[in-house]
């Protein structure tokens, strides 16, 4: 399943808050964007940054320091993490990405 696929990915990046205080590769939790705002349905699991626990739940996380204290320390919102998540998972696609998908298409008719 695409999504199950794409959390797999996504964890597989590490925490994208160590890599941006240089604290080199953490292994990451996943952190849904809109978890614990009460809503009715649930976090897309596509709206996901990965996080170490102490990043995520720990005194100096996101759910730890709040959304607020976590900007304040950081300057850093869950959007500019997710942003931060898609690029990671844009560069790691064409670093992968050997033979270009239009090449198999030469030979079909
Ligand atoms: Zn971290
Ligand atoms: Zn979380």
């Amino acid at each position: 399943m695409a999504q199950k696929e794409h959390l797999n990915q996504v964890a597989s990046l590490g925490c994208v808050l160590c890599k941006h205080l240089d604290l080199g590769n953490s292994p990451a939790q996943i952190h849904h964007i809109r978890e614990g705002q009460g809503m009715s349905q649930r976090a897309s699991h596509f709206l996901v940054v990965p996080l170490c626990p102490e990043h995520h739940t720990g005194n100096s996380g996101l759910h730890g320091l709040g959304k607020r204290g976590f900007y304040t320390r950081y300057k850093l919102s869950e959007l500019d993490l997710l942003a931060m998540t898609i690029e990671e998972l844009h560069e790691n696609f064409y670093k992968h990405r050997i033979v270009p998908r239009s090449s198999s298409l030469v030979h079909s008719k």
